[in-house]
């Protein structure tokens, strides 16, 4: 091994590392919006359709207030990723406290909207290759890779503190 084969500044992986989850914590938030919305539109589609107790689960309150709520933080997700990965493509300063952020929020609400929409479906969500069946295995992974969500929290309370000392 000789210097030659040295990649980028010596001492300077741990940095690249840093930058590697920046970009990658949205693009984990990106794809649990993605199986949020999936969730979400089975749920629109299910509930639309099923009838229970003389009419539509839809027109229960108590299922459209859920649905409402689906929605809402589906999209509230969303919008937090699209704020980190402008962020990123901008090189702001604030990226590792806007990417914790997004993967905290798009992971959560995704268990959270998963969730939801098995309850949702009933006993059908629960067979063997149904859409939901898979979501609900698939969703739990991202609260712990690229950083468990506790270690998000650290990150965003370290990052809201450092805010304060800069002023
Ligand atoms: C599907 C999948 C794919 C993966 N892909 C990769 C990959 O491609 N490359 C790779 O390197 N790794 C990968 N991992 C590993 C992943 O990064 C680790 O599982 C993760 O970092 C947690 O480490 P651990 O499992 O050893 O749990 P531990 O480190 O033992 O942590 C267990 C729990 O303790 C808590 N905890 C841990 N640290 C802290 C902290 N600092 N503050 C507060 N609470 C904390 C959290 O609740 C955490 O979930 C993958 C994991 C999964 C499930």
């Amino acid at each position: 091994m000789t210097a030659d084969d040295v990649l980028g500044e010596p001492d300077g992986g741990f940095r690249v590392a840093m930058d590697t989850l920046n970009l990658f914590r949205p693009s984990v938030g990106a794809f649990a919006v993605g199986m949020a919305q999936a969730a979400l539109d089975a749920t629109l589609s299910h509930t639309a359709r099923r009838d229970a107790f003389g009419g539509k689960l839809k027109d229960l309150q108590s299922v459209a207030h859920q649905v409402a709520e689906m929605a809402l933080r589906t999209e509230a997700a969303r919008l937090m990723v699209y704020a980190a990965a402008t962020a990123y493509d901008a090189g702001a300063a604030d990226v590792p406290r806007r990417s914790a952020m997004a993967k905290l929020l798009a992971t959560e609400t995704a268990q959270y909207v998963v969730d939801r929409a098995v309850q949702l479906h009933g006993a059908r969500a629960l067979q063997r290759g149904h859409l939901l069946e898979h979501l609900y295995r698939e969703v739990r992974a991202p609260r712990i890779y690229e950083g468990a969500s506790e270690v998000q929290r650290g990150i965003i309370a370290k990052e809201s503190y450092k805010k304060l000392e800069d002023r």
